[in-house]
This record gives C-alpha cells, structure tokens and sequence, in this order.
C-alpha cells in the first residue's frame, strides 16, 4: 500500500497545534510504519503526529445549487404577480376570511401569503394570486 517507508528522520507535512497550521516536522518515532511522534520545524514542539486534513473527497458529493440564468419558477411567479398588482391600490385590499365574499380582481390581504389577487371564484373557493404563485383558498359566496 505505501509507496515508500517512513523512518525517524523524515521530513514530512503534519498539523501543528501550536503553529495552527500545516508545517514541515521531523519524523521521530512510529508506531506500525505510521507517524506517532514528530517535531514542528517551525516552533520546535513534539507533538502526536496529526496527518494534513486534505482528505475532503467525500465533502465534494454534498449537493450544490448550481445558479443558471434561468428564471426560477418563484421568481416567474413574482413578476407575473408584480404585473397583476399593477395599478392596484394594496390600501383597499381586504384581510382574507374562510367565509368572505370575493370577486375576481379584489386585493386581498393573506396572513401567510400576503397580497394577493383573486383570479376567479366559484364553489366556495378562489383562485388567488399570490407572490408566490396562485393558491386555491376557501371563501364565502
Ligand atoms: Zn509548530
């Protein structure tokens, strides 16, 4: 498996505790053809041998969000709600109720949702018009 033996003597990368960093140390005992004790070069200090903290690999498979110029579902939903509130007063929008009467075209004020735009009613239920996207929200008739 390893290429070359390490003997007492060798210089080799290791963490320093003291330096707070990867420094050269001397190689000075081991404990079955691994590094156990070496000294810092730079400070002097004998310590365990701790190896260079490179072996990152399998951080690598966590997942990234890969930014695209391409518009995000949420942030199509945004523009198309910006467009809808045009010219609409949010002032005169109406705190959304399960049993209020909506019309299409009302503003209304959603604790969860915030500001939307009915869209259409019917059965007891309307199409609203949120910033992030329509939500289908009980309502009186
Ligand atoms: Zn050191």
């Amino acid at each position: 498996m390893s290429s070359k033996k390490l003997s007492p003597g060798d210089i080799l990368d290791a963490r320093c505790s003291r330096c707070k960093t990867l420094t050269n140390h001397t190689l000075i005992a081991l404990v079955d053809d691994t590094p156990a004790q070496v000294q810092c070069n730079t400070c002097g200090g004998k310590h365990k041998y701790r190896p260079p903290a490179t072996s990152k690999t399998t951080r690598t498979a966590e997942r990234k969000r890969v930014s695209t110029p391409r518009i995000s579902p949420a942030e199509k939903a945004r523009t198309v709600w910006q467009a809808a509130l045009e010219g609409n007063d949010p002032s005169t929008a109406v705190a959304y109720r399960m049993d209020i009467a909506l019309v299409p075209g009302q503003l209304v004020n959603h604790p969860t949702f915030g500001l939307g735009l009915v869209q259409s009613t019917g059965n007891r239920k309307a199409i609203l018009l949120f910033e992030e996207g329509e939500k289908i929200l009980r309502c009186g008739e």
